[in-house]
């Protein structure tokens, strides 16, 4: 992607105050992983040909094998997305009540709960992971909760022993949103093996896609036959329904991506990779920013290129920094703003839970994701982590120029 040689000279030089935008074509976090287009065509025309689109169709059955293959796991039940899945699992489980979650997390994992009518109850985080504090998870339950679902936030995964120890003493169902989490381990297990199930989402800005899609793994074989069911409105062959369902199947184009996408991972693990330590490289020594940390001795994606902003020590806040990338057409974004807590219908329903969350609204205030994936490459890096070091070395300038901009307070 063609960019404009950096540094610029002076701060009227950045896009904010009218200069040229560092880059002509915007930047986008989530830009989709694409495998081989010839492989994918091949297998579109096979399905073409075959005339079977969705139903458990071979591509979703060749793909599911491939999955279980890969992660070690007993099940791992192709679906038309995460959100879906996280519907069912929670379902198959008989979850009820109230069930505890982080509130740091994309919606869908709160929605998956409030649509079945049971209370997403919003647990603090742990600062350094990110993840849910097993301390705080503990001062949450009461005698209505049921289960706890980590999420294991930017592919690192939760304290998966400590959450397995409480579930165990409070006779509590344990699962994992995984959706940032494919083909990344813990302990040397991948992730898909951990509490009663671990969902995963294959949608087109995650790691790894089939468009819209997602997987729910599991090693228990029961509660797979029971999700196998509700997938499909719950017929057991034909008709003949014995139990309620859904519709949740994935179809035969999106396994054909999978399988595609599949033979491609490493390439993509690797890219990612590489980027991760061209941004660590490029990031070194700017105060006030931080670069969260994979652990090498695990096997992860390093698909999430996450920034800690201080504004107190980077001279400019998190939302300041990102207005003047955006300008530059780095479309940075915020993760997970502003918490879960504070949309709609949870904010409502619960207008103080912010008391108990000191850590989410901290990191939600502080946290931007960088682009990431095979469309960036080293060049492009370099003129980024240029960019936010000489944005954030004009501090005053830009805080000024910001503030002209507001709308008058009424
Ligand atoms: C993307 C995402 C989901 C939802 O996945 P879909 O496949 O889009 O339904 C759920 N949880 C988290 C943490 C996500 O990032």
């Amino acid at each position: 992607m063609p960019s404009n040689p950096m540094p610029k000279e002076s701060y009227t030089d950045l896009a904010l105050f009218g200069g040229k935008p560092a880059f002509r074509e915007t930047l986008h976090v989530g830009r989709p992983n694409v495998g081989n287009w010839d492989h994918f065509l091949r297998r579109v025309n096979d399905l073409w040909e075959r005339r079977w689109f969705t139903n458990n169709g071979p591509y979703v059955r060749e793909f599911e094998q491939k999955l279980v293959e890969l992660l070690g796991v007993k099940h791992c039940i192709p679906v038309c997305n995460a959100t879906v899945a996280m519907e069912l699992t929670v379902r198959a489980l008989d979850l009820r009540g109230e069930v505890i979650v982080p509130a740091f997390t994309f919606i869908a994992t709160a929605h998956a709960l409030q649509w079945q009518e049971i209370t997403p109850v919003f647990c603090d985080i742990d600062r350094a992971t990110h993840n849910l504090d097993p301390a705080r998870v503990e001062q949450m339950i009461t005698p209505r909760t049921t289960g706890i679902i980590g999420v294991h936030i930017w592919g690192r995964p939760c304290d998966v022993e400590a959450l397995a120890g409480l579930a165990r003493r409070h006779n509590l169902k344990l699962l994992f949103d995984a959706a940032h989490a494919f083909g990344c381990s813990l302990q040397g297990r991948m992730v898909g093996n951990f509490g009663e199930a671990e969902v995963f989402s294959f949608h087109a800005t995650k790691f790894f896609n089939t468009f819209e899609g997602g997987a729910i793994a599991t090693n228990n074989d029961e509660l797979a036959a029971k999700i196998r069911l509700m997938k499909n409105f719950g017929f057991q062959g034909y008709d003949n329904v014995i139990y309620i369902g859904t519709n949740g199947k994935m179809t035969e184009i999106s396994a054909a991506m999978g399988l595609t996408g599949l033979e491609s991972l490493e390439d993509f693990i690797a890219v990612n990779r590489k980027n991760y330590y061209a941004y660590q490289e490029g990031l070194k020594g700017i105060p006030g920013v931080t670069l969260t940390r994979y652990d090498e001795a695990e096997r992860c994606n390093f698909h999430y290129i996450i920034l800690e902003i201080d504004e107190a020590a980077a001279g400019l806040g998190r939302d300041q920094l990102i207005a003047a990338l955006h300008a530059e057409n780095v479309l940075a974004r915020r993760y997970f703003f502003p918490g879960c807590h504070r949309m709609q219908p949870y904010r409502s329903f619960f207008p103080h839970a912010g008391l108990l969350l000191p850590e989410t609204e901290r990191l939600a205030s502080r946290v931007l994701n960088l682009p990431n994936g095979t469309s960036v490459g080293a060049a492009e890096i370099r003129t980024i982590c240029d960019l936010i070091r000489f944005i954030l070395g004009h501090g005053p300038e830009i805080r000024r120029e910001l503030l002209k901009r507001e709308p008058p307070k009424s």
